[in-house]
């Protein structure tokens, strides 16, 4: 359920025309729905209710500051991969206590920083890792509280660029081998070794990996235990898929029942680190035609939305749904299946105006005759769209909005040239 609704011709993200936000704010725009975030993090807090889980809300997934106050208002706590995100999070308003840290990659800086602002867990990748951690809490008189990152080598099950819970990948501590591991570290001084962590890829659209997951964890759990680690958490990390085609996605119900079992047999905390499903159809991406054009034999929508903007379609082939903000007579009703081909409808490519060809929305997609200046929404984009953006061909990032209710304003303002110099103009002469 999301809160972006066609109402007689006309698309609405809550009671707000979408077009007005296009005339007010210009394009290509991010808009966001204030009751769709919440919605979908009571759906997660409702399902897991029983588990009292720790919910940290995938700062990378949108780390816009407003969506992230909203996330900490509404009880979540963060979890974050980076010093920029732990900066985020905290900017928000989050306290430590409610902040995980995870990444392959953790410097003495962001142990030190993620140390000082107590953060509840770090999500361990390694031995190096734990060997530096330990240093560093160390030095500063500390116990770092660790949960074990493990790869639990299951089938593919996502995207290869987004699969991160099969062998060969670079997340994690072999499951072959984190056991001899966690037993050189028993009673470290400076290291409390009291979770097990996976996070097994996204988006994920079935039960099965969770099952084969909370399997090996089982096993896992007791014998870190057995080795004398007092293993309280069990932190199951995101990847719960969303609606991008059709109606393709679990509710979070079917998660809550395959995971809520197992941590009550453990007797452990869970904590859960979803992203996607909060965000995911949360947010749209506005662009305006500015041309249409026939090239070897194929018809191209030109707009001014691009892969600087929304990556995802070029990076993993993505499937967006796309459809005009207010469509032309005949197509008012968006299609069940934007897959098939509707009564009327073009083929067209979604393109954008960078250089590169690459450079799509949407390849081969039904739309109704497109022309220049009308706007078209790319749905499901509220998820790894404006995180992921950048400023490639020096193309100012869009604006992004929150509507909640009738009300509606701008979160992060669009970026202008003056932007895109800022960094550099200092050195120009030097
Ligand atoms: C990206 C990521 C998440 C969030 O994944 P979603 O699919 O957006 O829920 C959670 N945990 C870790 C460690 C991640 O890298």
């Amino acid at each position: 359920m999301d809160h972006f609704q066609y109402k007689a011709g006309k698309l609405f993200c809550e009671d707000v025309a979408v077009r007005e936000l296009a005339e007010t704010y210009g394009t290509p725009l991010y808009v966001y729905s204030t009751a769709t975030l919440v919605h979908h993090l009571n759906q997660i807090q409702e399902a897991f209710s029983e588990a009292d889980p720790l919910i940290c809300y995938s700062v990378k997934t949108n780390g816009n500051l407003s969506i992230l106050k909203l996330m900490h208002q509404y009880g979540a706590g963060f979890d974050v991969t980076s010093n920029g995100e732990l900066h985020r999070a905290l900017a928000a308003g989050s306290a430590g206590q409610k902040i995980v840290f995870a990444g392959v990659g953790k410097t003495d800086l962001e142990q030190r920083r993620a140390l000082s602002e107590n953060v509840f867990l770090f999500n361990v990748e390694s031995e190096a890792e734990l060997v530096a951690l330990g240093e560093v809490a160390g030095s500063m008189g500390r116990k770092a509280p660790v949960a074990l990152r493990v790869n639990p080598d299951l089938p593919p099950k996502t995207h290869a660029k987004t699969d991160t819970s099969v062998k060969g990948v670079k997340f994690g501590l072999d499951i072959d081998t984190v056991l001899e591991v966690a037993q050189r570290f028993v009673n470290h001084p400076h290291l409390d070794i009291c979770g097990l962590h996976m996070h097994l890829g996204s988006p994920i659209l079935s039960v099965e990996p969770y099952k084969q997951g909370i399997a090996k964890a089982k096993t896992l759990v007791a014998a870190l235990r057995g080795q004398g680690h007092p293993i309280r958490i069990l932190n199951m990390g995101g990847g719960f898929g969303i609606h991008y085609r059709k109606k393709e996605a679990l509710p979070a119900q079917a998660f809550a029942e395959v995971i809520v079992p197992a941590v009550r047999e453990l007797g452990c905390k869970l904590v859960l680190e979803p992203g996607r499903f909060i965000a995911g159809n949360s947010g749209i991406l506005v662009g305006r035609v500015i041309y249409t054009k026939e090239s070897g034999g194929k018809l191209f929508v030109i707009q001014d939305a691009a892969m600087n903007d929304l990556i995802r379609p070029t990076l993993y082939d993505s499937f967006h749904r796309i459809w005009p903000v207010e469509p032309q007579a005949g197509f008012e009703v968006p299609p069940e299946d934007f897959e098939q081909p509707g009564e009327n409808t073009v083929s067209v490519d979604v393109v954008g105006p960078v250089c590169e060809s690459g450079d799509f929305l949407a390849k081969q997609r039904h739309l109704p005759p497109m022309h220049q200046g009308d706007l078209l929404a790319v749905f499901s984009a509220g998820a790894y769209g404006m995180s992921m953006s950048s400023n490639y061909n020096s193309r100012p990032r869009a604006a992004e909005i929150l509507v909640d209710g009738t009300k509606h304003r701008e979160i992060r303002r669009r970026e202008t040239c003056e932007d895109l110099i800022a960094n550099e103009i200092g050195f120009l002469n030097q």
